[in-house]
This record gives C-alpha cells, structure tokens and sequence, in this order.
C-alpha cells in the first residue's frame, strides 16, 4: 500500500470519535496518534535503506510483525487497568489498532509474515503482477491502486464534513 495508510488512520481515528464521545481524550490527540500508528509500520524504510543496505524485505522487520502491534495493545490493557492515569493507555490502544490496520490493509498485495518470528512464510491476498516497468507502474495500474483512492476519498469526504459541520457551528455560535 502506498498512499492510503495516513488516510485509513484518519479514518480509524474518525471512527473511534464517533463511536466513543465520551472517551476523555482529546480529538486531535485521537486524530494524531491514529494517523501516526497507520504509518508508524513504514518508518522500518529507514532501516531498510541506511543500515540494512536492502539486504532483507523490510516487511519482515519487528514493525511489520503483527505479534508486535499485538503486544502493544495487550500492554495498553494492563495499563488501563492499573494505570493512574487511563489515557495514555486510550492512545496506546489507537496507536495500536492503527499499527494493526497498517499491516491488514499492506495484506491486500504486499507480503506480510503474519505469524513471524514463529513461522517464515508470508501471506498475501493478492498478486501484482510485474508487467511494466518499472515495478511500482505495475502497482499504479493494478484495480488495488482503486482501492486506496477509495480510501484517499472517503477520508476526504470526512475532512469535509467535519469541516462543515465545524463551520456551521462557528456560524450558529456567532449569531
Ligand atoms: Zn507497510
């Protein structure tokens, strides 16, 4: 997946305002960690080019493990049982889900190693194949490409309406 990871975290982030009003946390704390945690997997590139020197896939890295996301939202469980404060355990558990929602949607054509570190295989829904060049053409051309415009759009529509609706509001106040 390319473009669409910070867009499904927006919309992730979106989703979980909607759904829960009364969480206590901030929403631009919700938008922000949401669309961090769906691109947080990637930052793994830099590893990838400046110390790996592109010897490995950089899905098979610790970030692109989903036992990894996994982990962090078993820990942000514990912490919101016993912890003082619940909501650095809120935004640990978006972060968390979004991490996880990065490695779904990279599923649909990329390779993913689902049960790493145990088992050394990777699983995708989906194969592009290589028919232009250079690759990624292949992948721009690929009906997947469609789905993450998709995303781009909804979340833009989401903007949208929240702009609006934020607008409207500010209009109605002012009266
Ligand atoms: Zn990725």
């Amino acid at each position: 997946m390319f473009i669409a990871h910070a867009p499904s975290g927006y919309l992730l982030a979106q989703a979980i305002i909607k759904k829960c009003p009364n969480i206590g946390v901030s929403t631009k704390a919700i938008l922000w960690v949401g669309i961090i945690g769906a691109i947080f997997p990637d930052i793994d590139m830099l590893y990838f080019y400046l110390i790996d020197h592109r010897q490995h896939h950089h899905h098979t890295y610790l970030t692109h493990w989903p036992i990894s996301w996994l982990v962090l939202l078993v820990l942000a469980l514990l912490l919101s049982r016993w912890a003082a404060s619940k909501n650095l355990a809120k935004l640990l558990g978006i972060f968390a889900v979004a991490g996880f929602l990065h490695l779904m949607l990279d599923t649909l054509v990329g390779d993913v190693w689902w049960f790493a570190p145990w088992v050394d295989q990777s699983y995708r829904l989906f194969t592009v194949e290589a028919l232009y060049k250079p690759w990624w053409l292949s992948f721009f051309l690929h009906w997947s490409f469609g789905v993450e415009l998709l995303i781009c759009l909804a979340a833009a529509y989401v903007y949208l309406q929240n702009r609006m609706r934020d607008f409207d509001l500010e209009q109605g106040g002012g009266r």
